[in-house]
């Protein structure tokens, strides 16, 4: 049995790993940044350099990043609306950059109603790393010991306040230089693993094609990307795709023609963010710069989901940043003194450093129900129209802001901020649903009032549902579901 797995983003990858262990013959097609950007050269494109102006995370102002963003701009053509679509066209896809918090603990009553079976889980288990920050902080400082004591303590049904998890090997942790807003080897998704025992074909896949008399035998027009613009015909049984909730949305759309009874939806997290002051969780001198503690949070008639980021991490990548852009690197290991000083005092109590440790960017993560964005396709090109429900902002304001304050101080967390910053839609990354009026429960397809079983949607797309937390690990754990009894 031949099965193509379209799309090599972090779903795609696991998807195409667990199904060669499982001994099919699988071919994985998506295209390299460099062939992209051969494609586009031959295409007589010009690169731009379309960097927005997006305050979320200090990784998306990264020269790779923008170099990244822009060459796949331009390969995965889309016109948004106040909307912020991020598509890569590389290895991993958005996983290359991801901030790679895994949420374990607010995912795992949605990740049990899976029912994965035994193999699911331990292949999950020996493919994803799970490293649990304040557990690694313990190891390493007996000064951090006393944290574990604090979570169990605060960690009640209302409120659940828990370490970070990430997608990180300890084992390639480097003590003075832990991942963060850089390219690390030891966060999982920021190098394409090549140990595989899968074909992965460099090239985009433009049209899925269907055998109209038994509909068994699926055909992909796959357009190569590597210059010569060669475009060739490959037959499948089976059709697996993992482009991304837009990617994906796309392909359907340009493959399938059709028009939409009811006009498509995008989910997404509405984002706010603050700081907080947490005097009684430091984070050492050495730390992740990605969340370090989560919390769930059940408020009167919402949940909400805030990670904790070290402050002093985002505000040395961003001095960096913004030195390496204007070359003035001579200022650097006066920035670096610096922070060395800070740090050698931050045991003394109200001490500059002291006050520090224990700021934390703050990034609140509201549900996915406040969102109304649109997604639709004409002619080749995705249009996207940010939009979240009437009076989101009064209901912001005068809702979940106060009530939050108020269960965060009962925790000893003190927010700096009089009112949250809101986030542009979109910047949570997190997208989801565009297909899911196309899909039934397990992913197939709804082509001409048929369920084409022998085609699945494996990614966020076609799944009505959207955890609050940070989804992807759910994501992923669904969709080895979807394609668990493929015999
Ligand atoms: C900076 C950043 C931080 C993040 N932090 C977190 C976090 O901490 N926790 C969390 O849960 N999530 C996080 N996310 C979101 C997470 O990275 C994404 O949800 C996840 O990577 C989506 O994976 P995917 O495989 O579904 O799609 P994608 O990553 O979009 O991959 C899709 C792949 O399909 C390919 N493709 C598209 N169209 C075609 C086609 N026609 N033919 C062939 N190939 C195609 C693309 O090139 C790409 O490689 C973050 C994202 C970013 C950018």
């Amino acid at each position: 049995m031949k099965i193509a797995v379209i799309g090599n983003g972090i779903i795609g990858y696991v998807v195409s790993k667990y199904l060669s262990q499982k001994g099919f013959n699988v071919e994985c097609i998506s295209p390299t940044l460099e062939s992209a950007q051969t494609y586009l050269r031959d295409k007589k494109f010009k690169l731009k350099n379309q960097n927005q102006n997006i305050n979320i995370s200090p990784k998306l102002k990264r020269e790779d990043v923008i170099r990244c963003k822009s060459v796949s701009d331009l390969y995965y053509s889309k016109d948004t609306n106040d909307f912020f679509a991020l598509e890569l066209a590389c290895e991993m896809g958005l996983a290359k950059y991801w901030g790679a918090n895994l949420a374990c603990a607010a995912l795992d009553d949605d990740i049990r109603k899976l029912k994965l079976g035994k193999f699911e889980k331990e292949f999950l288990k020996s493919i994803i790393p799970i490293l649990d920050v304040q557990e690694f902080y313990s190891k390493k400082s007996h000064k951090q010991k006393n944290i574990k004591d604090y979570f169990d303590r605060l960690s009640t049904k209302r409120f659940e306040l828990k370490s970070s998890k990430l997608a990180i090997w300890e084992n390639k942790c480097l003590l003075n230089n832990l991942p963060g807003f850089n390219f690390s080897k030891a966060i999982f998704g920021n190098s394409f693993d090549k140990k595989i025992d899968y074909k992965i074909i460099d090239g985009r896949v433009n049209k899925i094609q269907l055998d109209n008399k038994n509909k068994k035998l699926l055909e992909l027009e796959i357009q190569l990307s590597n210059g010569n613009q060669n475009r060739f015909h490959e037959k499948y049984d089976y059709i697996f795709v993992c482009c991304g909730a837009i990617g994906s949305y796309r392909l359907i759309r340009k493959s399938f023609n059709y028009k939409p009874i009811e006009k498509d939806i995008i989910k997404h997290h509405p984002l706010l963010a603050t700081l907080c002051f947490l005097p009684f969780l430091p984070y050492p001198v050495n730390h992740f710069e990605t969340a370090n503690i989560n919390l769930e949070c059940k408020l009167k008639n919402d949940n909400v989901y805030v990670n904790f980021i070290p402050l002093l991490g985002s505000i040395k990548e961003i001095i960096y940043q913004s030195l390496n852009r204007k070359k003035i690197n001579f200022l650097r290991p006066i920035i670096v003194l610096i922070f060395k000083f800070i740090n050698r005092f931050s045991n003394i109590p109200l001490s500059p450093g002291w006050f520090l440790r224990r700021i934390y960017i703050s990034n609140i993560v509201l549900s996915s129900r406040f969102t109304r964005s649109r997604i639709f396709y004409k002619s080749g090109k995705i249009y996207i129209k940010g939009k979240f429900i009437k009076n989101f902002h009064e209901y912001v304001f005068n809702n979940i802001w106060p009530s939050l304050i108020l269960e965060l101080r009962k925790r000893k967390i003190y927010n700096l901020f009089f009112k949250p910053i809101i986030v542009a839609k979109g910047a949570d990354l997190h997208y989801a649903s565009t297909l899911f009026k196309k899909t039934d429960n397990d992913g197939s397809l709804l082509i001409n009032e048929d369920y084409l079983k022998n085609i699945k949607i494996l990614d966020a797309s076609s799944s009505e549902y959207m955890p609050t937390a940070n989804p992807t690990y759910y994501f992923i754990a669904r969709a080895i579901k979807l394609i668990s009894k493929i015999k």
